[in-house]
C-alpha cells in the first residue's frame, strides 16, 4: 500500500528539497498536488499565469527518492474562471452560487468549458508527466462537507443543467474522453462520499459507471468533517468492495487498519 498526501505548495514556503524531505519525513510515498490554485497554473501553461512554483521540479525530485506525484485536476472548480467568467458559475435558480465559503463551482454543462478545462489538464500532464491524475470536483455540484442530517441536496439549477436523471451520463460521458486522452495513465476520481441515490443522481457520480470509465474511484471519507464515527469509513468501503479504490482519509488517520490492501490510500492533507 502507498500513502500519498494531498499537498498546497505556497509561494515562498518551502522548497522542492524542503518538501521531498517532509515527505521521507512522514514516511509518504507521495504527494498529489493541484496545477491550478488561485487563478495560477504550478507550471508554464499557455492559459494561465505562472504561479513561481514549478511542479515539474518537485515530481523529478520525488521520483528520484523513487516518491510519486499524482496531479489534481480540479474539474469543475476554478476561482480564476469564477472570477472572469461569470457566466459559467452554478446557478441557482437565475442566481449565482452564495458566496459565503470557499466553494465555487462551475456549471458542468456551460458550453465548451468541459473541454477548456480537460485542454488545461492535458497541458499539465504533457509538461508535469505525473505518475498518475486525480479528477476532483468532477461532479455537477454539491457542496457535501457542509451537508446537515437534513441532506438538503442544492446543486446548479441553471436552464441548461440535465434533470437529475440525466446527470450520471453527462459525468459517464466526460469521464471516458478524459480518460481516452489520458490513455497511459492511472486516472482515479474523488467521489462525493454518500451513495444513496438522490446524492448520485445530483451529483452524477455513479461509482459503477465511472469504476467503468476509469481506473480507480477514492471516495472522500473524512469523517471528521462529517463528524461521523470510524464505522462510517469501513461501512461505506464495504459498499464499494466491488470497485478498485484508493480511498481518502484525513491525514489523523493514518493509523486505522483498513483490513485491505488497496495500492494507494491518498490523506487530506500534508500541512
Ligand atoms: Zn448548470
Amino acid at each position: 500500500m502507498r500513502s500519498i498526501a494531498k499537498f498546497y505548495p505556497q509561494k515562498g514556503k518551502d522548497t522542492v528539497e524542503e518538501i521531498v524531505k517532509k515527505v521521507q519525513k512522514s514516511n509518504l510515498d507521495g504527494l498529489t498536488v493541484t496545477y491550478e490554485a488561485n487563478g495560477e497554473a504550478h507550471y508554464h501553461s499557455r492559459h494561465l499565469p505562472y504561479s513561481g512554483f514549478s511542479l515539474k521540479e518537485l515530481k523529478k525530485s520525488l521520483n528520484k527518492k523513487h516518491l510519486e506525484l499524482g496531479l489534481g485536476a480540479p474539474f469543475f472548480f476554478s476561482d480564476g474562471v469564477w472570477e472572469n467568467s461569470p457566466a459559467k458559475r452554478a446557478k441557482i435558480g437565475f442566481n449565482d452560487w452564495p458566496t459565503t465559503n470557499w466553494y465555487r463551482p462551475l456549471c458542468p454543462v456551460y458550453p465548451g468549458l468541459f473541454e477548456d478545462r480537460l485542454t488545461l489538464l492535458l497541458e499539465a500532464v504533457e509538461e508535469i508527466e505525473p505518475d498518475f491524475v486525480g479528477l476532483d470536483f468532477f461532479r455537477f455540484p454539491l457542496f457535501w462537507e457542509e451537508l446537515d442530517e437534513e441532506m438538503k441536496l442544492i446543486t446548479c439549477d441553471c436552464p441548461d443543467c440535465p434533470a437529475k436523471g440525466g446527470r450520471t451520463e453527462v459525468i459517464y460521458q466526460y469521464a471516458i474522453k478524459v480518460k481516452e486522452a489520458l490513455a497511459s495513465l492511472p486516472v482515479m476520481i474523488h467521489l462525493v462520499p454518500f451513495l444513496e441515490e438522490n446524492t448520485i443522481k445530483v451529483t452524477g457520480q455513479d461509482p459503477k459507471l465511472l469504476a467503468n470509465a476509469l481506473d480507480s474511484l477514492s471516495p472522500m471519507l473524512y469523517s471528521n468533517l462529517l463528524k461521523r464515527e470510524d464505522t462510517y469509513i469501513y461501512t461505506t468501503l464495504e459498499k464499494l468492495a466491488v470497485y478498485k479504490i484508493w480511498p481518502s482519509l484525513e491525514i489523523t488517520k493514518r493509523e486505522i487498519n483498513l483490513l485491505r490492501s488497496y495500492d494507494k490510500v491518498l490523506y487530506f492533507y500534508l500541512g
